[in-house]
């Protein structure tokens, strides 16, 4: 058997550090490159008046057995903490006050956010036809097509900007929920998709995998360092790229870092970094063209607010997850997660604790903002919607101008492209929160994917992914 080949891997976020601590098992040689001075990207946790607090990604949704098995395999498990309970309750604002989203049929019967006729308009679902071959749709387009404008607007919409801080009216239901659009794609209908899924998994005897929202002790930058430590000298640190050439059949890949200049030949190159930094790698002139010309991939700006105060300021029972903010109600952020609640060990018991979204893509302009104003909208919103009395004890503002890439409509051009480059360019691969769902536990299913193509045998199987990618021709059909 010939040996596994040599792999440089380029960034360090949780793609990169899964990829490379995945590959270490099969005996290939591996090295990380990473500009930044600490591994895990985006992922970052900071302590304010003795909270713990995400400034980045706030919690973990486990999708796949395959991820999971990875986080035990990986010293991970000891370390899990499993969300609180109440954060299966998740509150949507309607007419400036925060209410529980329905989470059984009793529930929805009940709820106050849609009126009879809006509920009795989602019962005929299942007799709407669908949209004319080749038109992609928005998830706007989607939703009101086959549920009705009111459980867009009051429901399926802040998904858009739960998940990628995006518009709705841009997103790509076929590429940002592909397993909402196959439920239509397969079965013709969601309610009679969800019926048939069901039907089909009784016949094959499979059980689906439960996700399971979680972080770790110490916050969720756990994960990153606990996956980077064994890495150890095959991470680079603050290491700049300066010349990236094919030799032959190789690549030799040219860097420095605080211990100098160094030069490696490796058989494979894995891009994990984002779109906009593609540009900035020295590669030769063809290959940098290439990488230009692919088509254009907006990200979403978006700031993190954190912001405490004294439990008993807090008018509200902050009994779930957090709450998001229909576009309709023309607030400022665009949702909260009660952090102190979901995390519950993360916050002292007379402590409450915030991460706010202020921005994305419907409101890039107070993405935008400074600390200042960012953190005053923020408090401002969050002590009207909670009836919060006093000033926060503490605040702090995290901006990321490029948070998340949006799987807008005509996203499957940009796949394609990278399918096309990976073809043309052997040994050039391309793997993180722009193909496949920009999650935790989907950037982690698809390097362990990705693991299987690089050494030329299988991966452990990967859960999601967008149709028309590399990705979804391996992955396990859409919803199952
Ligand atoms: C604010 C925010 C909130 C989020 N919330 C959640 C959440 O609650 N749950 C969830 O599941 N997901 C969430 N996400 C999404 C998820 O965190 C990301 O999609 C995921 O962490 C991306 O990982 P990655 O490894 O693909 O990329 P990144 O984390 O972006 O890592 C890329 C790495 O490449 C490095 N790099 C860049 N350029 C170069 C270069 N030229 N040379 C070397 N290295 C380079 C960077 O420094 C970085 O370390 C959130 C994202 C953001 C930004």
């Amino acid at each position: 058997m010939s040996p596994p080949p040599s792999i440089a891997i380029i960034g360090a976020g949780i793609t990169g550090l899964t990829l490379a601590t995945a590959l270490r098992k099969t005996g290939a040689p591996v090295r990380i490159l990473e500009q930044a001075d600490r591994p895990g990207g985006v992922i970052a946790t900071s302590e304010q008046d003795g909270c713990l607090l995400e400034t980045g990604p706030s919690s973990l949704q486990l999708k796949s057995a395959a991820v999971e098995a990875f986080l035990h395999e990986n010293g991970l498990q000891a370390h899990i903490r499993p969300a609180n309970e109440a954060a299966n309750k998740r509150y949507l604002v309607k007419d400036g006050r925060p209410v529980a989203l329905p989470m059984g049929l009793l529930e929805a019967i009940r709820t106050p956010l849609y009126t009879i006729p809006q509920k009795l308009r989602v019962l005929r679902e299942p007799f709407i036809g669908r949209p004319p071959a080749g038109r992609e749709e928005s998830l706007e387009a989607f939703v009101c097509r086959r549920l009705g404008r009111p459980f867009y607007t009051y429901g399926v919409s802040v998904l858009a900007s739960g998940i990628y801080a995006g518009d709705p009216t841009r997103l790509s239901v076929q590429h940002a929920f592909p397993k909402v659009w196959n439920l239509e794609h397969r079965f013709g209908s969601l309610i009679r998709g969800t019926l048939g899924l069901r039907r089909e998994r009784r016949r094959t005897g499979e059980t689906p995998y439960r996700p399971r929202l979680l972080s770790f002790a110490g916050g969720l930058e756990t994960l990153p360092r606990t996956l980077a430590a064994p890495l150890g000298e095959h991470i680079n640190l603050s290491a700049r790229i300066t010349r990236i050439h094919r030799d032959r059949e190789n690549w030799r890949v040219a860097w420095v870092d605080t211990t100098g200049e160094h030069t490696q030949t490796f058989a494979q190159i894995v891009l994990t970094i984002p779109i906009h930094h593609w540009a900035e790698l020295p590669f030769d002139e063809n290959t940098q063209t290439t990488l230009r010309n692919l088509p254009d991939v907006k990200y979403a700006p978006l700031s993190i607010v954190t912001l405490t105060y004294d439990r008993a300021a807090v008018g509200h029972p902050l009994d779930g997850f957090g709450m998001l903010i229909p576009l309709e109600e023309r607030r400022k952020i665009l949702g909260a997660i009660f952090g102190s609640t979901l995390f519950p060990e993360n916050a002292p018991a007379d402590r409450a604790a915030f991460n706010v979204f202020v921005g994305g893509m419907t409101r890039p302009d107070l993405a935008a903002l400074g600390a200042d104003a960012a953190i005053d909208l923020a408090h401002g919103d969050l002590a009207d919607l909670l009836g919060i009395t006093t000033p926060p004890r503490t605040a702090a503002h995290y901006p990321w101008p490029r948070a998340i890439p949006q799987y807008n409509v005509g996203y499957g051009r940009f796949l394609h492209a990278l399918d096309q480059t990976e073809a043309q360019i052997p040994g050039l691969h391309f793997a993180g929160n722009f193909r496949g769902g920009p999650g935790l536990s989907d950037c982690m299913a698809n390097a362990l994917t990705l693991v299987g193509r690089l050494i030329g045998g299988r991966g452990p199987g990967v859960v999601r992914g967008t149709p028309g990618s590399r990705i979804a021709k391996e992955r396990r059909p859409f919803g199952a």
